[in-house]
């Protein structure tokens, strides 16, 4: 199987580059910010907890995202490998997310990370706010809080797979299909290994 971890900062555009890379590599595509703004739409119970979260630019608790996280992955049996977007997030998701797949016989293929600064991600969730409707999109002070929350808490991971010598950086500012040239190149000569 190959199982990407798509990494980066809110805004880094991992969500676009998922979509391409879930076409040309047949994967299945799981991102958590997805499944809780499905869920806040439906107003579930996990809606009504996640939105909390959401709003103020917070994390939704690890046992909680690890066990959606989960749940859905189970759901997909045979396939080619998985995209994870947005996920995992903290240290205890990682280690989560480690022995998710040892348990199904596989592992983490490589975490591709898309690195764009600061200034430049709060100018794209601003402008991504004005026609996306995500309210976490269209505060600054939620936006700063995000941006803060993923140096506090998510960075950290980068750590984590550079142990295992798993983390890939790309330059994630330029066009989107330069950008997604860059990450195939990463996929492709971690296949070839
Ligand atoms: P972005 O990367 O632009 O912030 P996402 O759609 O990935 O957007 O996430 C939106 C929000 O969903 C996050 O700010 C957080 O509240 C919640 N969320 C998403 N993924 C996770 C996760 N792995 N752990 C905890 N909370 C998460």
């Amino acid at each position: 199987m190959l199982n990407i971890v798509l990494f980066g900062p809110p805004g880094s555009g991992k969500g676009t580059q998922a979509a391409k890379l879930v076409d040309k590599y047949n994967l299945v595509h799981l991102s958590t910010g997805d499944i809780f703004r499905a869920n806040i739409k439906g107003e579930t119970e996990l809606g009504k907890l996640a939105k909390s979260y959401l709003d103020q630019g917070q994390l939704v608790p690890d046992e909680v995202t690890i066990h959606i996280l989960q749940s859905e992955a189970d759901k997909h049996t045979g396939v080619n490998g998985f995209i994870f977007d947005g996920f995992p997030r903290t240290i205890q998701q990682a280690e989560a997310l480690d022995a998710y797949l040892a348990a199904r016989n596989t592992s983490v293929s490589m975490m591709l990370s898309l690195e764009v600064e600061e200034e430049e991600l709060k100018k794209r969730l601003l402008l991504r706010g004005k026609d996306s409707g995500r309210a976490d999109d269209q505060n600054p002070e939620v936006i700063q809080n995000r941006i803060n929350v993923y140096h506090r808490d998510t960075a950290p991971a980068k750590a984590y797979y550079t142990q295992q010598n798993k983390y890939k950086a790309v330059n994630g500012v330029g066009a989107i299909d330069d950008i997604f040239d860059l990450l195939c190149a990463e996929i492709d000569a971690g296949a070839s290994k």
